[in-house]
């Protein structure tokens, strides 16, 4: 089965009742989402989002569910992941891969790499925790991240997790404090993960049939706008077939900016939410900072997709 898009799925009447909006950033339980997939993409449907794409950590768990439940809602989906890069800046790289194939051996292996690098460290977070006084322990990690369901005993299982546990046990009040005081760079029980170069990661995504796309600009963190166009058209070398402009950490100007660059290295450009549920309070899918996302920046992504899947 094809999973990058819910074939022949159509809304009622396409010429009255079409809806022009979508989402192509979204998490769910196979990641750090608190939602199911097949939650996911009937909340998509309920938002009124005539498509949208499941882009988790590391993983491909939740595209069969979110693909299949998509179908039944009548509502488009593109099959999607997140990776995340050592990024040559002060913030975060993150690289999302859209249209990609499960099946694929190379995404098969690259995902298991990123659990070992999760697997080694999460023990060494808990650890510390431990020894700065925090009652936690990597059995209620599991608990918390799989809820028992061991289907989902190889999920990544990442800092929110962690995050959501101290909120709850009273250490922390908020997941945003929790990262700030113990999970972020500088906190206290900080340990970065294995990351793949940014080159290696685009390479992995192209293999296994996806589009790269640059997700959330904003959060590399660059000096200026200077070094984010240097990076960007690097990345486009390596392969980068798109920019994130809309997102929920975006003002409208960078948006603007983001979309000039994505027109100047001739990219694509996509927008989503990022919506975890309630591991990221305040953002609703298929709403990234008050904005909605057009519809024609799914349509324009699935026609990539499709060329490059034929080109194959
Ligand atoms: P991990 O997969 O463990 O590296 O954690 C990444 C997740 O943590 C992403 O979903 C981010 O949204 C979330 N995250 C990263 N930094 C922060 C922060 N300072 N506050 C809240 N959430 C964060
Ligand atoms: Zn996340
Ligand atoms: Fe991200
Ligand atoms: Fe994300």
């Amino acid at each position: 089965m094809s999973l990058h898009l819910a074939q022949n799925c159509c809304l009622p009447d396409d010429s009255n009742n079409f809806m022009p909006y979508i989402d192509l950033h979204v998490h769910s339980t196979a990641s750090d989402g608190t939602f199911a997939p097949r939650e996911v993409a009937r909340l998509a449907r309920e938002a009124g989002l005539s498509g949208w794409a499941l882009t988790d950590h590391d993983t491909v768990g939740g595209l069969t569910d979110a693909a299949d439940e998509s179908l039944r809602q009548g509502i488009d989906f593109i099959a999607g992941i997140e990776i995340s890069a050592q990024s040559p800046t002060p913030g975060t790289m993150h690289i999302l891969g859209y249209g990609i194939d499960p099946q694929s051996k190379v995404l098969r292996e690259m995902t298991a790499t990123l659990r070992e690098g999760r697997d080694s460290r999460n023990p060494k977070i808990i650890a510390k925790l431990q020894e700065l006084g925090v009652s936690i322990t990597m059995d209620e990690l599991m608990q918390e991240a799989t809820g028992g369901a061991p289907e989902l005993r190889n999920k990544p299982i990442g800092r929110p997790h962690i995050a959501t546990i101290l909120v709850r046990k009273g250490y922390v009040s908020s997941v945003p404090e929790a990262f700030n005081k113990y999970l972020a760079p500088g906190g206290l029980a900080y340990f970065d993960k294995e990351r793949l170069s940014p080159r290696d990661a685009l390479s992995m995504i192209l293999q296994s049939g996806g589009l790269p796309v640059l997700a959330h600009p904003v959060q590399l963190k660059t000096r200026d706008d200077e070094q984010l166009r240097q990076i960007v058209g690097e990345l486009a070398e390596q392969g980068l077939r798109g920019i994130e402009v809309i997102h929920s950490d975006h003002t409208p100007v960078q948006t603007e900016f983001y979309k000039h660059l994505a027109h100047e290295y001739e990219l694509l450009i996509t927008g989503g939410s990022d919506f975890h549920g309630s591991s990221k309070k305040g953002i609703s899918i298929g709403l990234a900072a008050g904005r909605r996302i057009p519809r024609e920046y799914f349509d324009a992504l699935n026609e990539q997709i499709e060329a490059a899947h034929v080109a194959h």
